[in-house]
């Protein structure tokens, strides 16, 4: 999964792309990108007319979110920001590596 972790930040933030770090230190908080990844190596990442959806991770919880510009979780409703969005980030990027 070499190419996960060329990620980087992007040179400056819009309202469209800082949602994808953490508002106070503009970085990804280590424990949800983690879990973004975790997402994407997974595999629980779909897109279905640029709606997309992120299924539960086995053992961890078991409600699928929806993410279409901004999330259905708590997490997102709380900081505008979560570890879905970060997965849709790097789903995004992994395909436009590829293609
Ligand atoms: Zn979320």
């Amino acid at each position: 999964m070499g190419t996960l972790e060329t990620y980087e930040a992007p040179r400056s933030f819009t309202p469209n792309n800082v949602m994808y770090w953490c508002p106070e230190t503009k970085q990804v908080k280590g424990s949800v990108k983690l879990k973004a990844l975790k997402f994407v190596k997974l595999g629980l990442v779909k897109e279905v007319s640029g709606i997309y959806y992120i299924s539960p991770i086995e053992g961890y919880n078991k409600t699928t979110y929806q993410v279409n510009g901004g999330c259905n979780c708590q997490g997102f409703k709380k900081n505008q920001y979560c570890s879905h969005m970060l997965a849709v980030a790097y789903f995004n990027k992994l395909n436009e590596t590829s293609n």
